[in-house]
């Protein structure tokens, strides 16, 4: 690995809008991206304006039909180019992305591969795009079953995951023929800007993409979603904004992809490998600080082996690093804003007010930048909020269960279902515990499940949709019905 030197990286990472193939300054006043781990100022930000959003989406309904009219190979070869590119560049996207959202640069690496298989996969499914072909009982008809472009997509990313989040709606949007506008997190754009300038090199055609930053976020969305010639929205982040923005697609019944919050249980059976299950458990929780919608947030224990597993991941955790991400050896670095130390703060006090121990760690690191330490907790009483809320952030609350039928019940006690974790030996029981538990994704007996092949979302307030794999490109065409005389 040969990373830049941190100056001469941003020096060349764009910080304007891309509208319409050009890259412009923000009507508003330019906003600062921080370096979460000092707070210190990375780069200042073009800061669209509504009118610039509108401007982006006439760019995105200008070209529409010519972008659908390509052949799916010239989509896909596009995109394969964009996967070359980024992994080309893959010392820069892992530098930038520890820069601007804190992840440790081995991390930062981990979630390059991650997000250009997303490009990859979608270049691939570009040309398997099918229909089908029938004929109607009565044999009178012939029927066509055809998939087209849903039109032209507004694309809202989180600053938990920059590359892969942008590159999980962005590849197969393009994939199927639509133009986009994207509107990446303000806490970390950079990743955003940085990859659509490739796409930029590669000869992407102007209007095809759009890039709007701001910090205008309920201004520029709103204009857009007002807007008749919007198609589709996709979004990722927290609940409260997806219900926010189902609302608002309601008005005008957009077809909507929404990756919204998790609270997903880790559950660990007596009868599971213990060594597997606590690397499992630290992958599962503490991986990008504890900030991934996909993040074990309650780790449900059998009583009998709850000594032991507590034990031993207390230790694991004690000999983490934490520090800037970019520093040998760090394994917990700074959460993404100064708020985010609060509501972790507040959720581990209110936790203890509850009669939670505290295992290890359990408060703000002290000095510059957004630090917590990573934490673990035991004896939490279910009605402590971080038994209910996503924690985001590098707590790790164990709660002990008797028998299978109450490890569900736990397991299935939120408003949430993205992820949940099984550890156990017995097949049976892990094919009982896929079935009854309430979400959109099981992983057993491995921390790590994402990949760009499998389809990725969540039941209940987690939304609906699924990212990656052959359903995801789906979300992005509409499905035509043509019946034809049977001759
Ligand atoms: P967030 O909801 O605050 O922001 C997400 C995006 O929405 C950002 O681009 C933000 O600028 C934008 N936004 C904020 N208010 C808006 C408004 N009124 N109108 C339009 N856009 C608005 O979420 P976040 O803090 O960036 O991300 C963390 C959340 O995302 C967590 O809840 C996490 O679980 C969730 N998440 C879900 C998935 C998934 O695939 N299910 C993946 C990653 C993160």
């Amino acid at each position: 690995m040969t990373y830049p030197s941190e100056a001469d990286l941003l020096a060349k990472i764009p910080t304007q809008l891309f509208i319409n193939g050009e890259w412009v300054d923000g009507e508003n006043e330019p906003f600062v991206v921080q370096d979460p781990s000092t707070g210190g100022e990375l780069a200042r930000i073009a800061n669209a304006s509504p009118a610039q959003a509108t401007a982006a989406l006439d760019a995105a309904v200008a070209v529409k039909d010519e972008w659908a009219r390509t052949t799916p190979r010239e989509r896909g070869e596009l995109l394969r180019k964009a996967y070359e590119a980024v992994i080309e560049r893959r010392d820069e996207f892992a530098l930038l992305m520890t820069l601007e959202m804190g992840k440790p640069l081995n991390e930062a690496q981990g979630e390059v591969n991650y997000g250009a298989e997303y490009l990859r996969w979608f270049s691939e499914e570009a040309a398997r795009i099918t229909g089908r072909y029938g004929i109607n009982p009565e044999g009178t008809q012939r029927m066509l079953v055809s998939q087209h472009p849903v039109g032209p997509c507004f694309l809202i990313t989180p600053w938990n995951f920059p590359l892969a989040m942008a590159t999980r709606k962005i590849a197969p949007a393009l994939a199927a023929g639509n133009t986009v506008v994207v509107k990446p997190a303000s806490l970390t754009p950079l990743t955003t800007l940085y990859f659509v300038k490739i796409l930029e090199e590669l000869g992407v055609p102007k209007g095809v993409v759009n890039v709007v930053t701001t910090r205008d976020t309920a201004g520029v969305s709103n204009t857009i979603m007002e807007d008749d010639r919007l198609r589709k929205i996709s979004f990722t982040g927290s609940t409260g904004v997806g219900v926010g923005l189902m609302k608002r697609a309601a008005e005008k019944v957009l077809r909507t992809s929404m990756e919204l919050g998790g609270n997903a249980p880790f559950v660990v059976f007596e009868d599971a490998d213990m060594d597997k299950a606590i690397q499992g458990v630290i992958d599962a929780k503490f991986r990008n600080i504890g900030q991934a919608c996909t993040a074990a947030n309650r780790i449900i224990v059998q009583e009998s082996i709850a000594e032991e597993f507590t034990k031993r991941v207390a230790e694991r955790v004690s000999a983490f690093k934490m520090g800037r991400g970019t520093e040998e050896g760090v394994t917990i670095g700074p959460l993404a804003e100064a708020k985010a130390v609060a509501k972790v703060g507040e959720l581990v006090d209110d936790a203890v007010a509850h009669g939670a121990k505290v295992i290890v760690g359990g408060k703000a690191g002290e000095g510059e930048g957004f630090f917590y330490e990573a934490t673990v907790l035991t004896d939490i009483a279910p009605e402590s909020k971080i038994f209910r809320e996503e924690i985001f952030g590098p707590v790790l609350p164990i709660i002990t269960f008797s028998d299978e039928a109450e490890a569900v019940e736990l397991a299935n006690s939120t408003e949430f279902g993205l992820m949940s974790y099984v550890y156990t030996n017995d097949f049976n029981r892990s094919q009982r515990m896929i079935d009854q538990i309430e979400c959109g994704m099981v992983s057993i007996n491995t921390g790590l499940p994402s990949n760009a092949a499998a389809p990725f979302g969540g039941v209940k307030q987690s939304g609906m949709g699924k990212e990656g794999s052959f359903e995801g490109i789906h979300e992005y065409m509409n499905m035509k019905y043509s019946a034809m005389p049977n001759p």
